[in-house]
């Protein structure tokens, strides 16, 4: 009972979530802070992780706690010990670890967030008891994981499952990666509200009743709202949300002729809308499976754990930092 909880701390762009993780993957306590804004210099970072990483140590007792993972959008190094880039903070090339590690005294690990979830999720979530999973966060971009044979699949250099950076669309919509047509300008909630926004700036009838929503403050319009006006049955936004799924699917099946997995795991904020969107996803990725009708098919299913995954599993790869290489 007293040994082997761990730490879990998921950056995102506007807040740091922290939590105590037991061994069966609930967070018994938490805590948390704004992200300081991308202008501060990445030691001020590094301070607010250590006071919420602090703070939950003394909430359980410093002694209890076996390890800290941390979870962070962005490209982390193969060594789950340096951030390579992370878009929405200072980092380039930054020794989170050793940082982190002058100023903590249990053991730290630093891993890519969607990394952290296919892990949670196979573990403690959707995908247990598959061999091989992929998941799929759709945020504000598109995050992915690999996960096989209990191996988070990290790449040479750590960045592989940046799946959402290939190309679906030639000459398609500018990316922020620089390239053009990327997954995730189609199939992310950028990608929902941009679509909204042309209904909007095209004057359509059918979108009245978003425009309402919003009192006409088109700025205001965001993915949740887009979700919700679905669920109560509005046809534009049950198609906007259609139309993702759709974008969704054919990425899929490009991802299952490349790496066959038994699941794919859809998490990340845009999930929240359900079968609104797995739906058309499913029915795309059928359309569009290589090999169709002669070879068994992935699942496709929505993430369990929500927005604690990237908590629960950056903190539980780094309690167990030995048993992921044996599964
Ligand atoms: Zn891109």
């Amino acid at each position: 009972m007293s040994a082997r909880l761990a730490i879990g701390i998921d950056i995102g762009g506007t807040k740091v979530a922290g939590g105590v993780v037991d061994g069966e993957g609930s967070v018994t306590h938490r805590a948390r802070r704004d992200t300081p804004d991308r202008s501060k210099s990445p030691s001020v970072v590094e301070g607010t992780i250590v006071e919420v990483v602090t703070e939950l140590m003394q909430l359980v007792g410093p002694q209890r706690v076996a390890a800290v993972g941390i979870g962070a959008a962005g490209f982390v190094a193969a060594d789950r010990a340096t951030v390579v880039f992370a878009p929405h903070l200072s980092w380039r090339h930054e020794p989170l670890r050793e940082a982190l590690q002058k100023r903590v005294a249990v053991p730290i690990f630093v891993d890519n967030d969607a990394n952290a979830a296919v892990w949670a999720e196979w573990k403690f979530g959707a995908a247990q008891g598959e061999t091989h999973v992929m998941m799929i966060t759709l945020g504000t971009g598109i995050g992915g994981g690999i996960l096989i044979n209990g191996q988070v699949q990290r790449g040479r250099f750590g960045i592989a499952g940046e799946f959402g950076h290939m190309q679906v669309v030639p000459g398609g919509h500018r990316c922020e990666c620089g390239n053009r047509g990327c997954w995730e300008q189609y199939a992310s909630g950028n990608a929902l509200v941009r679509e909204a926004h042309s209904l909007f700036s095209a004057n359509s009838p059918t979108a009245s009743d978003l425009l309402d929503r919003v009192e006409g403050v088109v700025a205001n319009l965001t993915g949740p709202l887009i979700t919700q006006a679905a669920r109560d049955g509005d046809p534009t936004a049950r198609e906007l949300l259609a139309e993702i799924g759709n974008w969704l699917g054919v990425g899929i099946a490009n991802l299952a002729a490349a790496f066959d997995p038994g699941m794919f795991v859809i998490g990340g904020g845009v999930s929240a809308a359900g079968d609104l969107l797995l739906a058309s996803a499913r029915e795309t990725f059928k359309r569009h499976l290589a090999g169709r009708g002669y070879r068994p098919e992935a699942r496709i299913a929505a993430a369990q754990l929500g927005n604690d995954a990237g908590l629960i599993g950056a903190a539980d790869l780094a309690r167990y930092p030995a048993e992921e290489q044996t599964g």
